[in-house]
């Protein structure tokens, strides 16, 4: 079977280095299995988008050299996909989980919402949300979206099948649970946008995705992405997640202003294949074999 592959970045700001390292793997692996990989933008959370990002972060991959393919489906020049051009993919995933009961509409308010959550924190739940709109019927679900009342859809977390624990490329057997928390995770938002979970999740099986490799940030989403699989009777893609790049004192990359943007790099006139170079080797070493003989002249 032939491999596909994707760099999702989230038009959130500048492409830094952590993610062009990504795609990096992600073409690399693609090539070293004469497969593809395309850029796919994620840019579901409208209220993070930054504008200009879209341009930086296809100026900063155009630099390093790393050309992504076309994706299936989708003729002519090359991508990128834009998950805002895919809402509506989006919305029949959700209603196939309301359909099966592995979703339901919450119609809570913000201001309920808050006291839902105090009311928990005093009973020392660490659960966000106690599941009212799970109890509301059919009818009252439907009379609620009639009158235009706004909602969001949650994963039914507790109707959840069964599944086997996640395997990870990198990080081999994980114990992860069922995805729990923020309690029933929401999955289409009131402005009708998916969150990335669904999005993600979606686009990965449409697109016949066969292997994310991401950032380490994101195991911790492994576990809900895994259940959205299972309740979709979907094939989960292989994972691989990278370990994120650190500074020498161990603290995150991104967290130093300035010094992370893969355009700087450009604009400093660096080499994009020193700049690649660079980042193949970071983040692993040879581990010294004490069975054989040192190579030093000592
Ligand atoms: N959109 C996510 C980001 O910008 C990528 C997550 C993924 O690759 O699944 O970090």
């Amino acid at each position: 079977m032939a491999t596909l592959l994707r760099f999702a970045p989230s038009p959130t700001g500048s492409l830094h280095l952590g993610g062009l390292r990504t795609a990096l793997y992600n073409y690399l692996y693609a090539k070293k299995t004469g497969g593809k990989w395309i850029l796919r933008i994620e840019d579901t959370d409208r209220t993070r988008e930054v504008p200009g990002a879209v341009e930086g972060i296809r100026a900063a991959l155009e630099w390093s050299g790393l050309e992504y393919d076309y994706g299936p489906g989708k003729p002519g020049p090359h991508g990128p996909y834009f998950q805002s051009e895919r809402l509506d993919l989006y919305h029949a995933y959700a209603n196939k989980l309301l359909d099966n009961g592995h979703a339901y509409r919450c119609f809570c308010s913000r201001d309920k919402l808050a006291a839902i959550r105090e009311k928990l924190a005093r009973t020392g739940s660490n659960s966000t949300y106690d599941r009212t709109c799970l109890h509301l019927t059919e009818e009252e679900a439907a009379r609620k979206v009639r009158a235009g009342e706004k909602f969001v859809v949650r994963l039914n977390v507790a109707r959840l099948p069964t599944r086997p624990p996640g395997y990870d490329l990198v990080f081999k057997h994980l114990k992860d649970a069922h995805a729990s928390l923020p309690t029933d995770p929401i999955l289409l938002k009131s402005d009708a946008f998916p969150t990335y979970h669904l999005a993600s999740v979606v686009d990965d099986h449409e697109m016949g995705i066969t292997h994310v490799i991401r950032g380490e940030e994101w195991l911790p989403s492994l576990p809900l992405h895994r259940d959205l699989y299972a309740a979709l009777s979907l094939p989960p893609p292989q994972f691989a997640h990278l370990p994120i790049l650190l500074n020498p004192d161990g603290s995150k990359m991104s967290k130093r202003k300035g010094d992370v943007r893969v355009l700087d790099y450009a604009q400093r006139g660096w080499e994009p294949n020193a700049v690649l170079n660079w980042l193949a080797l970071a983040g692993w070493g040879v581990q010294q074999d004490a069975s054989r003989p040192s190579t030093s002249s000592s």
